[in-house]
This record gives structure tokens, C-alpha cells and sequence, in this order.
């Protein structure tokens, strides 16, 4: 049995349900779960991409120029040390500490301890170093993206995860990292959207797949190739 990760669950999810199905042929798609990291599902000709060693599609661990910091992964630089909540939220303690009168300053001293929810409403409301911070990320989220579409010719890219709930700032950042990032050519054409009921669809997903994997067994039985093969 494969036991699946969330974003595999969810890219699958909106493979079947979301609106793409609708177009038709295989309907390659890259699904983006923003939390405390940064998990990704990628649907390449029509199945779930895992590559040689179940890591394929993971652009939370694409390495970021200019970026050093220590990721959960053991490496240095990945997007998800720059971008993903826990990140943003040691980011914000850093700036609290080292800016005491600061307004994440003033917050961390009421609070007692600051999440990267703290950071993006300050720079909703316009506090300029969370604005910075923030666009950062953001920038650096949507360029991965626009050179995943790139790299992989997927048509579209959907975002899911409590960290854009109710942050449109990290959106439009992400947005125009995305912009700048695709090729010209294909600009007008790739997709970057939200996901809808984003927390179902994960449920959904895995039970979706659970039955493709299982359908993927049964063939590959039948015809006497190794389960799940490509
Ligand atoms: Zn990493």
C-alpha cells in the first residue's frame, strides 16, 4: 500500500474534480500547499509524478539564490526555509527581537511568541519591514513556480494552505514572482489559481488515489509488471 503525502492527495483531488477536468487529455497540473512548509502534489500524463525516489515534484526544497538559511530538510536555501510559516515566523522573531519598539517588537512583547500570521497582518496593514519580508517570499514562491512551469510544461498551478487565507499581499507577491518567472511565450497561458475547499480535497484525494493505486495493482498483476509502474 502507498501511503501518500497531503499535497499528493490534493493534486490528485483537483485532477478529478477540479475544474480542469473539464478541458479534457491529461490535465497536468502542480498543486501548492502553503503552511508551516511548503508541500507540492505534480500530475504529469495523467498520474501522480513521485520520480525515482518519491521526492519528485517537491518545490518546497528547490534552492533559492541568495537565500542560507537552514531548512527542515538538513539543506540550506530551499524555498521552504524562506517562505514556508515556520520560517516566516522565525523571521518575525528575529526582527522582534533585534527591534524591541518595532510593531512585531510591541506584538511579541504582548503575545509572548509570534506566528507568520502575525507577520502577514502586520503587512496587510502595512508595517514596511513585514511588507519586505513578505514580498520576499512571495517573490520567491512565485518564480520557483513560473520555473516549474517552465521546466515542466504543466499548464497549470494550484495554490492551497491556511498561510494564503486571508493574506492577498502574499498573493499578489507570489503572482508577480509568477509573471516574471514564466516564459513570454506562454505567459497569457499558464495558470496560477486558488484552490477551492482546499482541507476536503486532500481527504478526498487520498481515496481518489487509494482506488487509482489500486487499479494500478490490479493491472499491473494482470500483466505481470511490478505495482504502480509507469
Ligand atoms: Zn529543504
Amino acid at each position: 500500500m502507498v501511503v501518500e503525502n497531503d499535497a499528493n492527495c490534493a493534486a490528485w483531488a483537483e485532477r478529478m474534480l477540479g475544474p480542469g477536468r473539464a478541458r479534457g487529455g491529461e490535465h497536468d497540473l502542480l498543486y501548492v500547499v502553503m503552511g508551516t512548509g511548503i508541500g507540492s502534489g505534480l500530475v504529469l500524463h495523467g498520474q501522480v509524478h513521485r520520480g525515482a525516489w518519491g521526492t519528485g515534484g517537491e518545490i518546497g526544497h528547490t534552492q533559492v539564490p541568495g537565500s542560507g538559511r537552514l531548512c527542515g530538510c538538513g539543506n540550506r536555501g530551499c524555498l521552504e526555509a524562506v517562505a514556508g510559516g515556520r520560517a516566516l515566523a522565525s523571521v518575525a522573531l528575529e526582527m522582534a527581537k533585534a527591534s524591541p519598539s518595532s510593531r512585531l517588537g510591541r506584538l511579541r512583547a504582548r503575545q509572548g511568541a509570534l506566528s507568520a500570521w502575525d507577520l502577514l497582518r502586520e503587512a496587510e496593514a502595512g508595517d514596511a519591514p513585514s511588507v519586505e519580508v513578505r514580498d520576499r517570499a512571495g517573490l520567491a514562491v512565485g518564480g520557483v513556480l513560473g520555473s516549474a512551469v517552465n521546466l515542466l510544461g504543466v499548464p497549470e498551478v494550484v495554490l492551497g494552505g491556511r498561510l494564503l487565507y486571508r493574506a492577498p499581499g502574499l498573493v499578489s507577491a507570489i503572482r508577480k514572482g509568477f509573471r516574471e518567472a514564466v516564459l513570454p511565450q506562454v505567459r497569457s497561458r499558464a495558470r496560477l489559481r486558488h484552490a477551492r475547499g482546499w482541507e476536503h480535497r486532500n481527504a478526498v484525494g487520498a481515496m481518489l488515489l487509494a482506488q487509482q493505486n489500486a487499479k494500478g495493482q490490479a493491472k499491473g498483476a494482470g500483466r505481470g509488471r511490478p505495482a504502480g509502474g509507469f
